[in-house]
């Protein structure tokens, strides 16, 4: 393309080469006299908004910008990987812009999980990562259930202003957005997208009643999510697609738990007990001896133990060990963006093994 051409919609530069990457448009559209990218396309047409990705620069960007307008910012985070879709940093450049932060998927957690607490521990730990939101929700945006309570919090908190949607990657934030436009506008209304003044980070205004806009912003790569280091054919395997059924091991010291290829549990010391396992149903778990596990590993990752696929190996980071001692009863053992083991009773030594990149921590219980 030697010509540079611009989405009348949001002001992203036009490509025609890649589908999924930002400013996509199909070469036949260069024709036309006024180019918009695919997802104002649909967005205009259908009422829908579309997945696309940013770099941690246009991240920066996008995160200065959020903080030179005075609105009200919803952050999307995925319940099931609270530390893995946390974008770190927005604090830092909100200002005083007041933020919600919505957790969703709750669809997902297994019916002993309660609402409250789980609300509570999202206070608490945003509060130490540096965020304070006026209000945590659990949503299920693919569900729709407390969409409508969102959408009366949004309506309430953005005090007339513009409303900007910001989540990483895969957290749901685009099935959120079109959840919340049915609510707003009705099933059949088609709305339009308009040009954002001074910026192409292709942010696209969708225009609310009273003239403000609920703006979608691109969905942000975090580095140190699972979902980047798995085959997107396998994605189906570690994403959960229903209600977990936790499943609870009785171990004895040095015994392993793999988890597919994709993380690695030792039970160190502490006596026999259970350990309750919750991660996608899908993901296959094998036991093993401690002693046994390195050669175990070397021998079946990319066959017995996958994902990681056999094609994938010469890429697939390391296993990298953590230890920890259980201090407290009711600890979860969290392999971040894949699930997470509560071990009940205190005094216990093990070991979480994650991709290199990816986090391995403990959390109060959430159960
Ligand atoms: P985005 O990248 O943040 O825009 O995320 P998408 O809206 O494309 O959703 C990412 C994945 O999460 C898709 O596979 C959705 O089906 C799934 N998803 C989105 N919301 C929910 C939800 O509330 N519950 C469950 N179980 N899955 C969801």
């Amino acid at each position: 393309m030697s010509e540079q051409y611009i989405c009348i919609g949001c002001g992203v530069k036009i490509q025609t080469e890649n589908k999924d990457e930002i400013g996509y448009a199909p070469k036949s559209s260069l024709e036309k006299e006024d180019i918009v990218c695919q997802r104002c396309f649909r967005l205009k047409h259908y009422n829908e908004v579309q997945d696309v990705n940013l770099t941690d620069d246009d991240f920066l960007k996008i995160l200065n910008e959020l903080g030179k307008r005075d609105a009200l910012i919803v952050k999307i985070v995925d319940i099931f990987d609270f530390n893995g879709s946390w974008l770190p940093g927005l604090h830092r450049f909100v200002g005083n812009n007041p933020i919600l932060l919505i957790g969703n998927k709750v669809d997902l957690l297994p019916a002993s999980v309660k609402p409250n607490k789980l609300i509570h521990w999202m206070k608490q730990e945003s509060k130490e990562l540096g965020l304070k939101p006026k209000e945590v929700f659990l949503v299920s945006a693919a569900k729709g259930y407390f969409v409508k309570e969102v959408t009366e919090a949004i309506e309430e908190y953005r005090e007339g202003k513009d409303v900007y949607v910001v989540g990483c990657t895969n957290v749901g934030k685009s099935t959120f957005i079109n959840r919340i436009l049915k609510e707003v506008t009705g099933e059949g209304d088609v709305i339009t997208t308009s040009h954002f003044p001074g910026t192409t980070l292709d942010m696209i205004e969708i225009p609310l009643s009273d003239g403000k806009s609920l703006v979608d912003t691109p969905g942000i790569i975090n580095h140190h999510q699972m979902a980047h280091y798995v085959d997107k054919r396998d994605l189906k395997i570690i994403t959960p697609k229903k209600e977990i059924k936790p499943k609870v091991y009785q171990l004895n010291e040095g015994q392993t738990l793999f988890f597919g290829g994709l993380a690695r549990f030792d039970y160190i010391s502490g006596g026999r007990r259970s350990f309750v396992c919750h991660f996608s149903n899908e993901l296959e778990i094998h036991r093993t001896k401690l002693e046994k596990a390195d050669d175990l590993y070397e021998r079946h990752v990319g066959e017995m133990l996958t994902p990681p696929r056999q094609e994938q190996l010469d890429t697939f980071p390391p296993l990298v060990k953590h230890e920890f001692t259980i201090k407290e009863g009711k600890t979860d053992v969290v392999f971040s963006g894949l699930g997470w083991i509560t071990v009940n009773e205190p005094g216990a030594k093990i070991a979480a093994y994650v991709p290199k990149g990816v986090h391995a921590m403990l959390r109060k219980s959430l159960i």
